[in-house]
């Protein structure tokens, strides 16, 4: 998919504001400092549409970027738990589990995860939140150059080994990228015009 304009529409922290029209909506998601920002400006290929970390504000709301005229990317912010009672029980924000209980229009949701760490159990405890809501999704690695090419594929392999030993009866699919060398820009791209077209 070429990208031939890719623009920022709103950010709020409410879902019932977003925006009303019924195009189809990819929202990337991780935690803070995972490479979101640039994972963004790298598919698009503008220099600063989402606000890298150095930059305070954005970080708590919804962003919708409107891109070919024809899909809405949606920047989430950096999730993390919310205590919700004394027994500390804990949840995600609140505005997240909202926008993905009833963005009707949402079609996947891209979680990040850097390459480089070990299985944190934030990150599977909040995809294994939206298996449980029937949200489908996919792994995007990021900062793949940060590894060896054969180190990258040991990581790719023991995350997903540790999926399926853990919770899921098969590895979702995923994604291998850098934002700095462009890495998996293609593969990411050519997923989401596939997907757009099976929906028209
Ligand atoms: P966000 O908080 O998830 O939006 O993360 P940012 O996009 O702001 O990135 C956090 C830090 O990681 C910044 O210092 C980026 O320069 C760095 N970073 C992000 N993506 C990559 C990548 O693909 N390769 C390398 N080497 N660094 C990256």
């Amino acid at each position: 998919m070429k990208i031939t304009s890719a623009t920022f529409v709103m950010s709020n922290s409410q879902v019932a504001l977003c925006p009303k029209d019924r195009l189809a909506e990819y929202a990337f998601i991780g935690r803070s400092n995972v490479g979101k920002s640039s994972l963004i400006n790298m598919l698009t290929q503008r220099k600063s549409l989402a606000k890298t970390s150095g930059r305070p504000g954005k970080t708590q709301l919804i962003n919708h970027f409107l891109i070919n005229k024809k899909w809405f990317l949606v920047d989430l912010p950096g999730y993390g738990y919310a205590r919700v009672s004394k027994k500390s029980k804990k949840t995600f924000q609140k505005f997240i589990t909202s926008y993905f209980e009833e963005r009707e229009q949402l079609v996947n949701a891209f979680v990040l995860i850097d390459i480089r760490h070990e299985p944190q159990k934030i990150d599977f405890e909040f995809m294994e939140w939206l298996g449980t809501h029937q949200i489908p999704f996919s792994i995007v690695f990021t900062k793949a150059d940060k590894l060896k090419a054969s180190e990258v594929e040991t990581h790719v392999a023991n995350y997903l080994a540790k999926m399926t030993e853990e919770a899921w009866e098969e590895a979702p699919k995923h994604f291998v990228t850098s934002s700095s060398k462009y890495t998996g820009r293609d593969d990411l791209l050519h997923y989401i015009e596939q997907v757009n077209a099976s929906l028209s």
